[in-house]
C-alpha cells in the first residue's frame, strides 16, 4: 500500500507539481514508433516573444530524467532571453536516444513535423548531441528552425559565438574580482571540451592562461591537447589549483559534493543550469567567496547567434551583442553586491524585471 501510494505520488510529480515544471506554458510528448523518436518539447514563457531553444541528444537514464532535463532547460532560456534584451520566449527539446548510435535523417525530421506543428510557438535550433546538418533535416517539415549551416543562409553552428560571451563573462569576472580582466596566467580548467568548450580553449590560449581540459571522450581530449597545448586532467577535477573552474559540460556540477572541494575563486562556463539547486548552491558559492558567473548570462552568444539568423542581423553585429555579456555581467556582480542577494538571484531578478514589465503592457 505504502509502495503504491509513493509510485502514485511519484508518477503525480512528473509535470504540474514537479519542481521543474515551475509554470510552464505547455509540454509536448512526441512518438514515433517508425524512426524510434521519443522527443519532449518545454515552452514555458513566450511573454517577449516565441519559445527558441536548442534540441539536446541524450542518452538519459529515465524518462523523469529527460522530462526533469527539458523543464529546467526551458525555464532557463526564458531568461536568457529576457536577460539578453532579445524579444524571445524560453523552450528546449530533448531527444531520448544516443546521438551517436540513434539519430537518423528520418527521426530528425519527423521530429521537424512535431515541431511544425507547433505553428511557431517554438522554433528549435542545436544543443548537445545535435548538429546543423540535422536542423537541415529539421528543416524539411518546419520553417521554425535556427543554427542552419551558413551555406544555406543561417548563422551555422552557434558554439563560436557562445564561447566568446563566456570569455567576456569570465574576463568581466576577473576584473570584477582582481581588478584586471586580463586572464594571461590564470590557471582555468575547462570542463567539456566538446563545440563550446574547445573555442573557448582557444580564446583562453589566445589570452596567455593556463588551460587544463578535462573530458569523457579521450578522442576529444588529446585532440584539443595537441591543438592548444592545453594540459589533461583526469578523475575528481574539482579539487585542483585553478583560478577560474569553466563548466562546459552538463549542468549541476555545482553540488554539495564539489563545492567545498573547489579551489576556484571564478565559476564561469557555458554549461546549462550549473548549480544542482539554484539557490541552495548560489549560496553555498558566496559563502565560499567563489564568485559565479550565472551562466544563462554569459552562455547567451549561442542564443543571440540564432535571434541573427531570424531577423537578418549581421555577424559583426552579432559579436559586438556578444561583447555586451561583459557589462552586463559587471553590472549584476554589483546589483548581487548591493543587495546582499547571490549573483544567480540577481541576474533572475533583472531578467524577471523585464518580464513582469512586458506583461504589464
Ligand atoms: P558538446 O556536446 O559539443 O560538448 C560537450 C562536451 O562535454 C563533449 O565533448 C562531452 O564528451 C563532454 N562531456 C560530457 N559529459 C562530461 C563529463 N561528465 N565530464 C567531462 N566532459 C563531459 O556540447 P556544447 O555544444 O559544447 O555545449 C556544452 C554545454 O554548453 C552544454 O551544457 C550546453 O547546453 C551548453 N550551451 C551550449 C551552447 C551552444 O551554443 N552550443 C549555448 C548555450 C549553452
Amino acid at each position: 500500500m505504502i509502495e503504491k501510494t509513493l509510485q502514485v505520488a511519484q508518477e503525480e510529480s512528473l509535470v504540474f507539481s514537479n519542481d521543474s515544471f515551475n509554470a510552464h506554458e505547455q509540454v509536448v510528448f512526441c512518438h514515433d514508433k517508425a524512426t524510434g523518436l521519443k522527443a519532449i518539447i518545454g515552452i514555458h514563457d513566450t511573454t517577449l516573444g516565441p519559445a527558441l531553444g536548442g534540441t539536446r541528444m541524450w542518452n538519459y537514464a529515465s524518462e523523469a530524467e529527460a522530462v526533469r532535463d527539458v523543464l529546467r532547460l526551458s525555464r532557463g532560456m526564458t531568461f536568457k532571453a529576457s536577460i539578453s534584451g532579445l524579444n524571445l520566449g524560453g523552450g528546449k527539446a530533448v531527444i531520448i536516444g544516443d546521438s551517436r548510435k540513434d539519430k537518423t535523417p528520418e527521426m530528425m525530421r519527423k521530429f521537424g513535423e512535431y515541431v511544425n506543428s507547433l505553428s511557431g510557438r517554438y522554433i528549435t535550433a542545436e544543443d548537445v548531441g545535435i548538429n546543423p546538418d540535422d536542423m537541415v533535416m529539421v528543416k524539411q517539415a518546419t520553417d521554425h528552425v535556427t543554427g542552419l549551416p551558413q551555406s544555406m543562409g543561417g548563422s551555422g553552428d552557434p558554439s563560436p559565438v557562445t564561447a566568446y560571451g563566456v570569455f567576456m563573462g569570465m574576463k568581466a569576472s576577473s576584473k570584477y574580482l582582481w581588478g584586471k580582466d586580463d586572464l594571461a596566467g590564470k590557471k582555468v580548467l575547462v570542463q567539456g571540451v566538446g563545440h563550446v568548450g574547445e573555442t573557448l580553449v582557444k580564446y583562453l590560449t589566445e589570452a596567455g592562461a593556463v588551460v587544463m581540459i578535462n573530458d569523457i571522450h579521450d578522442e576529444t581530449l588529446n585532440r584539443v591537447a595537441d591543438l592548444y597545448k592545453a594540459k589533461i586532467v583526469k578523475g575528481d577535477v574539482y579539487s585542483l589549483d585553478m583560478d577560474i573552474y569553466a563548466p562546459c559540460a552538463l549542468g549541476a556540477t555545482l553540488n554539495d559534493i564539489t563545492i567545498p572541494q573547489l579551489k576556484a575563486k571564478i565559476v564561469a562556463g557555458a554549461a546549462n543550469n550549473q548549480l544542482a539547486e539554484e539557490n541552495k548552491h548560489g549560496k553555498q558559492l558566496m559563502e565560499r567567496d567563489i564568485l559565479y558567473a550565472p551562466d544563462f548570462l554569459i552562455n547567451a552568444g549561442g542564443l543571440i547567434n540564432v535571434y541573427s539568423e531570424i531577423h537578418n542581423i549581421p555577424r559583426e553585429d552579432v559579436f559586438k551583442q556578444t561583447e555586451d555579456i561583459y557589462n552586463t555581467t559587471l553590472k549584476i556582480f554589483g546589483r548581487s553586491e548591493t543587495e546582499g542577494i547571490t549573483t544567480h538571484q540577481a541576474a533572475l531578478q533583472t531578467a524577471i524585471e523585464r518580464i513582469v514589465a512586458a506583461k504589464s503592457k
